[in-house]
């Protein structure tokens, strides 16, 4: 049975490794290389991007992480975590690094501009048994994806508010702009720990 790893450093840690249990996966957290050594695959939780960017660093995670992804291992980030797989960030910090998991630009904090927090019920390719109620808190979007980045997810277009991507996966890597870890409908990390078998 593989074992998922939860980056550790700050966040919304916990909820996640309820999460991946309840999906039926064995989950542990994760703070330092030894023990990222020996995961299968590795969630990055939402919380503050531009701290756990910092923290990675700090704990010499940084290029531990981005070797592993860039080696293949399945990764999820929700929100923060999201920002920290993408090649590109908008409106990000200046020193703030990335993982490179996902040739994607997102811009950050971009519904703040209009609200900072707000739910929705989003359809999600491939998962089955209805909508996904998504908790969105100061969330990012993806503002480009490359060619080979499945679109999963987006918010419905609202006024001048055009329909964003919100969900999306490229091989192994799964990100989500929204929190399933906060609102307990765990068919996300089911479908992570799939992809995780998948490799394994
Ligand atoms: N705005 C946060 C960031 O920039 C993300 C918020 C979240 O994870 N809920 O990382």
């Amino acid at each position: 049975e593989p074992l998922i790893g939860v980056l550790a450093l700050q966040g919304d840690v916990r909820e996640h490794i309820a999460l991946l249990e309840r999906a039926g996966a064995r989950a542990v957290p994760v703070r330092r290389p030894a023990e990222l050594a020996g995961v299968d695959g590795l969630v990055l939780p939402g919380g503050e991007s531009t701290t756990m960017s910092r923290l990675l660093e700090t704990f010499e995670l940084l290029e531990p992480v981005r070797e592993r992804i860039a080696g293949g291992m399945p990764a999820y980030g929700s929100c923060a975590g999201m920002i920290l797989l993408a090649r590109q960030v908008l409106d990000g910090r200046p020193d703030q690094r990335q993982l490179d998991g996902l040739d994607v630009v997102v811009r950050r904090n971009a519904f703040g501009r209009q609200v900072d927090s707000f739910e929705a019920d989003l359809d999600f390719a491939g998962l089955d048994g209805g909508p996904v109620h998504a908790v969105f808190i100061r969330a990012p979007w993806v503002e480009k994806a490359a060619d080979g980045v499945e679109i999963l997810a987006h918010t419905a277009a609202a006024g001048d508010q055009a329909a964003r991507i919100v969900a999306i996966r490229q091989g192994p890597v799964l990100a989500t702009a929204f929190h399933p870890e906060l609102t307990g409908d765990e068919r996300v990390h089911r479908l992570f720990v799939k992809m995780v078998h998948e490799t394994k």
